[in-house]
Order: C-alpha cells, then structure tokens, then sequence
C-alpha cells in the first residue's frame, strides 16, 4: 500500500458486532479499506467461556438484545459474513481479510486468563477447555495461535488480567506462534518477550481504535506467506499508525 512498500500494513486482532465490536465486518472493512492503506486485516470475535462473568453482565446490561460471544451454533453464519466480506475487500480495496477468533478465557481467578487468537480458523472451538488443549486445537486445523496481550496485569477489580499463556511459557511456547508484544496503545517490553516471535494489533473495538499499533511484514500478499513470514519472525517491524492529530 502507498507508504509502506515493499511492507504490508496488517492488523490481525479486529472485533465486530458478532462479539462485542461497534461495527459490523462490511463497516469495519469499509472503514480500513477506505484507509486506502491497509492489505491485511483479521477479523478475530469473542469465543467466551459459557459462564463468562463478563459476557453475563454485558447480556444482562443489554437486557439480552445482544450476544457477546460467538457461539458454536453461529459459527457457520460467522465465517460465512467474514467470507463475504473477504470478496468484496479483496475486490474494492486489494484488502486480504482472514477469519479467526479470540477464545478468551475470563475467569474469576485471572491467574488463569489467557486470550488466545487464531487465525484462518475453519472449524468452532469451545473456550471451555484449559488453554493447552485450545492451542493445540487450533494447530490440528492447521490455523496460527496469537498469545494476546501477555503482558496485561491488572489490580483494577473489574478489568481482566491475561498472563496465563506467559506464566506458562516453558511448557507452551511450542504451541504458541507468535506473541502480542504491542495491543492497541499499549507497548510491551519487547525484550521481556524475550527472543520470542512477536506481532502488534489494535484490538479494535470502535472506530478511534484504527490509531494503534500494527504490523508491517514483508511478503506476498496471501495467507501462506504470511503466516510463514509470521512465524520467522523475519521482515517484520512495529508501527504505530496515527491519523497526525495527537488528540484522538
Ligand atoms: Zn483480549
Ligand atoms: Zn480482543
């Protein structure tokens, strides 16, 4: 895209109104293709736990008029609107859109919070199962895993920590392709992740989340290639993309 070459601008953690996003996937397609900078963009909704706290009260607070979790009996519909989208991107914008899923995991314990995303996923995966049996679920459909966020410790009572995935680092990191080292503002010390392959997404929930943290990579613009480049770790750099106004 004009200004990055020879990199691809890529965003691969997005959220729409199938989970808890304000936009739905034609609107929010529409709004980084109309960019006219971005060539890649995952659209990655909420899996929740059945029991999610979260998602419970989100429910509730919307007197059950919305869901905020793609569930197993949507799914099909889910890639479905994200394969159609994915025409008309590629068609209107030369944008590559690839269909994943955030299962994110918020228990009341949040020692034991991971979110976990995937990418080019095919087939429904349930967020109630321990984090290990998700990644490798994930891997036999030939999908790509995301540690999202690992660094994010909270003490604020009603935000969620998510270190499971980097607490367990040792025995997992086989089955973790890349991890988050920048989400939306925030900037993870990149050498605490260590020697680890890494990535920067927006997370994005509303519109103002365009202005975030991205990725640049350096390959042919079709999945395969980016998901080797990914994993190499090789030809990959961080940008912050900004609209010029510190004040949005
Ligand atoms: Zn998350
Ligand atoms: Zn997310």
């Amino acid at each position: 895209m004009p200004g990055y070459e020879p990199f691809l601008l890529c965003d691969f953690h997005v959220h729409t109104q199938w989970s808890d996003g304000r936009l739905t996937v034609r609107e929010v397609v529409d709004l980084y293709g109309r960019t006219g900078r971005f060539d890649v963009m995952a659209i990655t909704d909420h899996i929740l736990m059945k029991r999610d706290l979260l998602g419970r009260a989100a429910r509730l607070a919307t007197l059950g008029r919305r869901e905020f979790s793609v569930t197993e009996e949507r799914f099909e519909a889910y890639l479905a609107d994200i394969d159609r989208e994915a025409r008309r991107a590629r068609e209107l914008y030369d944008l590559l859109v690839i269909p994943g899923a955030e299962i994110t995991q918020n228990h009341i314990r949040s020692k034991k919070n991971s979110h976990i995303v995937a990418l080019n996923l095919k087939h429904f995966i349930s967020a109630d199962q321990p984090a290990e049996e998700i990644l490798r679920e994930i891997h036999s459909q030939g999908a790509f895993s995301i540690a999202c966020h690992p660094h994010h410790r909270t003490t604020r009572r009603f935000e969620i920590g998510t270190c499971f995935l980097w607490d367990h680092r040792k025995r997992l990191v086989e089955l973790v392709d890349v991890w988050e080292a920048a989400n939306r503002d925030d900037l993870f010390s990149v050498t605490s992740l260590k020697h680890y392959p890494y990535v920067a997404n927006s997370d994005f929930h509303k519109p103002k989340h365009l202005y975030s943290w991205k990725t640049l990579l350096r390959c042919e613009k079709n999945w395969d290639a980016i998901a080797r480049t990914l994993r190499a770790n090789v030809d990959i750099a961080l940008t912050l993309y900004r609209n010029g106004s510190w004040a949005a």
